[in-house]
């Protein structure tokens, strides 16, 4: 059975257009971006895009790519003052001249709807709910759970420990809460016998890069597979085809349920951001 991620975030997104709705106000994501990193132009087009289907304010402030690091930083700072703003990303990579730990730390974290400045991580590691998740991980979680996979006592394996999502996934299966309480894995590319640990789990993630390195017999049979990779592979013919982390051809035999790249991971991961700054919005105005 294929977990249609796409489907899962058009409801989620239909659900907060209809929240967001029935305020005065719009909430507003304003994203900083340097450079012109192809994957970035299109990651922001779908972010901007998603923005307004819910009808979230969208603002987009594009650098040149030599830009200096303190003008970067500057802009943050106004950002951050800025009461209309719910929600602050720095799109990755950034260009070398500018530090990538700088910049996300200089992001109020109340607005870092990325959830990748040290408070965030520091509270999403403390199962405090008050900060803000990472959205991969917090879309592969909410994939999990409106799919009625159970991940309480599982074990999830997961491959790759990036701090954008092996790592932030693992601390929240992991948690001593209701939808957690699993026994998480996480493996790197210093892991040995990956096979053997990847036979073991319940629910399997690939967030590698690699494309189609998770095989077919690589996991046992009902296995839950997650595949996280966006590989932009260069086809003989000239054109650019997006595969996943998983053979999604041969495990799909033997998985009982799978994501495909693209509409699995991808738009819950998207629609997570929407969520959070909508939980961003709702915080300011409760104060
Ligand atoms: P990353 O920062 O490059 O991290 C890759 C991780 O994979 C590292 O921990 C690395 O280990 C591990 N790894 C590499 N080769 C391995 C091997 N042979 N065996 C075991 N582990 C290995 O990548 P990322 O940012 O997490 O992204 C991973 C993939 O997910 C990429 O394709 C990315 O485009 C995609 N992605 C998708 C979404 C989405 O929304 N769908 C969001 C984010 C990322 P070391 O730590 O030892 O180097």
């Amino acid at each position: 059975m294929i977990l249609n991620g796409k489907k899962i975030a058009d409801q989620i997104a239909l659900d907060l257009k209809e929240k967001i709705s029935k305020h005065e106000k719009k909430p507003n994501l304003s994203v900083v971006l340097v450079g012109k990193n192809s994957s970035s132009l299109i990651y922001i087009r779908m972010k901007k895009k998603a923005c307004e289907k819910v009808g979230i304010d969208f603002n987009l402030y594009h650098f040149n790519d030599e830009e200096k690091e303190n003008v970067i930083l500057k802009k943050i700072d106004r950002l951050n003052q800025d009461d209309n703003v719910n929600g602050i990303l720095i799109q990755m990579p950034l260009p070398k001249q500018i530090s990538s730990k700088k910049a996300i730390q200089r992001i109020d974290p109340n607005k870092d709807v990325d959830g990748f400045h040290p408070i965030n991580a520091g509270k999403m590691l403390l199962g405090d709910e008050t900060g803000f998740i990472s959205c991969t991980a917090l879309g592969i979680k909410t994939l999990l759970l409106k799919s009625n996979i159970k991940i309480e006592s599982k074990h999830v394996v997961i491959l790759g420990r990036s701090n954008i999502v092996g790592k932030p996934l693992a601390a929240i299966l992991m948690q001593k809460k209701p939808h957690a309480n699993a026994t998480v894995t996480v493996c790197h590319s210093y892991s040995k016998n990956l096979k053997e640990i990847t036979r073991s789990a319940d629910i399997l993630v690939a967030a590698i890069g690699k494309p189609r390195f998770v095989t077919a017999d690589m996991i046992k049979e009902n296995t839950v597979v997650i595949d996280v990779g966006i590989n932009h592979i260069k086809m003989p013919d000239g054109t650019t085809k997006v595969l996943g982390d998983v053979d999604f051809e041969n495990v799909s035999k033997i998985a009982s349920k799978i994501t495909a790249v693209p509409k699995g991971v991808g738009p819950m991961t998207v629609v997570s951001l929407l969520k959070n700054t909508y939980k961003s919005f709702c915080k300011k105005n409760e104060k």
